[in-house]
């Protein structure tokens, strides 16, 4: 993890601990004013791609808290656990497989508590805390339950995933949709988990958000999709030791459906995902793979899940994932609710099957400052692609005097109606400059002497810090273009 995200985050207000004036508490994050631009861009461009994918994909908003029967049906109240291990002496608690992780340096994710017990027995390892004996790996379950209500308070949950509002809400909105399928519902919001040993910082939290897209549709149908043709050629950049590809091929969409077995429906999704990767978040496509999940690793619904990884500091971290999750959840709700979630399409009843398109918002968010952190001499940069930085540009008067700051306030008028703009005028020029390459904003705009005789500013760009002189009139349209290169 690079070490000075943290300090910067905090500094620059992008995003630190929750309650900090109380110590704080693990697992739990605030976003200062940069961090929520960031984030509330993230999110908007990830509906204008996703939503625009087909014209029957919609957002829908549903509550966090949901009455414990939905996580009977989705399998949460079962299943939804990790493995946890105590220390006998001082009490510390830990994934299992995490402290087996920290001292082997392999994944453990997905084995069962026996056999997490058996490898610790095996390396005999103690509390990495007090070198205490451990017990043994016992499994928590990761959900918040909450009571609603005074009078017989019912059970309910703080949802661990978006997805059961939209599973919930199936059959009214077909019904409400004019009943076509594909039909897609996102959902941007919280989940909560009681995770065990929340890290590195936005990566494991307790409380996070989530982009959903959760697209319903005929099973039959999923070898074929029809805008196939447009990706057929499109390299994906896959990684499976399942599959024995040990390091990231590129291969054509239509190689991936013949070689790799999987549908068109899956393949010309797990396509768009990597478009908005590396087209729309300019993602170097080295930092950017498609992972296969091996069997113990994957949830038992999910017929296909790969994961989105973008490799970081400490190596690849998973920011999203493409689940085939077949009728799991429907077929459950439909079983604990006895409500219908069939549908009558393509001339016969079926329960549609669900691929789900899932991203972590935060883990993207840190990833693209991860990704963007530069040090150039004494200069801390931010360099994030444009579409993300918090601010668009920033606009200075050379000085505070000589009717610059009036002039300036002028153009940061203008500029607001179309950007996101920040206004400063203390301090020297340089600090001033120094302040929004570590704020990542891409143009910063200077009124001087000469803009009061010829009515031109000087724009400099972020990254390669040159400046040009452009005239104010054409100031918006110029930046506008730039956004779009
Ligand atoms: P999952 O349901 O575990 O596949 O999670 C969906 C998405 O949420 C994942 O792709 C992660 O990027 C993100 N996510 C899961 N757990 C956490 C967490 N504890 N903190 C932050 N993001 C998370």
């Amino acid at each position: 993890m690079a070490p000075d995200i943290e300090e910067i985050a905090r500094r620059r207000g992008f995003f630190f601990r929750s309650s900090e004036i109380y110590g704080g508490m693990s697992g739990f994050y605030d976003y200062g004013p940069l961090g929520t631009l960031m984030k509330r861009k993230w999110e908007g461009l990830w509906k204008g791609f996703f939503l625009g994918l087909d014209e029957n994909f919609y957002e829908i908003e549903t509550a966090d808290i949901m009455p414990e029967p939905v996580f009977v049906a989705s399998g949460h109240v079962q299943s939804f656990v990790d493995p946890v291990v105590k220390c006998r002496k001082c009490g510390f608690a830990e994934r299992a497989d995490h402290i087996l992780e920290d001292v082997l340096e392999e994944k453990f994710e997905g084995l069962s508590p026996q056999q997490l017990d058996e490898i610790i027995k095996k390396h005999n390892l103690k509390c990495p805390k007090c070198g205490g004996t451990l017990h043994e790996v016992g499994i928590l379950n990761m959900m918040f339950p909450i009571n609603v209500g005074v009078d017989k308070p019912a059970k309910a949950y703080l949802r661990p995933e978006t997805a059961q509002g939209v599973y919930v809400n199936f059959p009214r909105a077909f019904e409400v949709m004019r009943k076509k399928l594909p039909l897609g519902m996102a959902i941007i919001g919280k989940a909560y988990r009681n995770e065990i040993s929340p890290r590195n910082l936005l990566i494991r939290m307790r409380e996070f958000t989530q982009a959903e897209l959760q697209i319903f549709f005929n099973p039959k149908k999923i070898v074929k999709h029809s805008k196939f043709g447009e990706v057929k050629d499109y390299p994906l950049r896959i990684y499976s030791e399942e599959k024995k590809i040990r390091f990231t091929q590129e291969m054509p969409c239509s190689l991936v459906v013949e070689d790799q077995n999987l549908p068109e429906f899956y393949v010309y999704h797990m396509a768009k995902i990597q478009q908005f990767y590396l087209d729309i978040l300019k993602i170097d496509p080295k930092k950017f793979r498609f992972r296969e999940l091996s069997e113990e690793e994957r949830a038992f619904y999910n017929k296909y899940h790969w994961d989105v990884e973008l490799e970081l500091s400490d190596g690849f971290r998973e920011v999203g994932g493409i689940h085939y999750r077949t009728d799991h959840d429907l077929a459950g709700h439909q079983k604990v609710s006895k409500q219908d979630m069939s549908v009558f399409a393509d001339g016969e009843k079926f329960v549609p099957h669900v691929l789900e398109l899932s991203f972590g918002v935060d883990r993207n968010v840190f990833a693209l400052m991860e990704l963007s952190l530069k040090k150039d001499g004494e200069r801390t940069i931010f360099s994030f692609p444009r579409l993300v930085s918090p601010y668009d540009v920033a606009v200075f008067p050379l000085v505070s005097k000589d009717k610059l700051p009036e002039r300036s306030r002028k153009v940061f008028e203008m500029l607001k109606k179309n950007f996101v703009v920040f206004y400063d005028e203390s301090g020297s020029i340089g600090r001033r400059y120094a302040r929004q390459d570590e704020a990542g904003t891409p143009f910063c705009v200077t009124v001087d002497h000469q803009t009061l005789d010829d009515n031109t500013v000087t724009v400099r760009d972020r990254d390669t810090t040159k400046q040009a002189r452009i005239a104010v009139d054409e100031l918006a349209e110029k930046i506008a273009g730039m956004f779009s290169l």
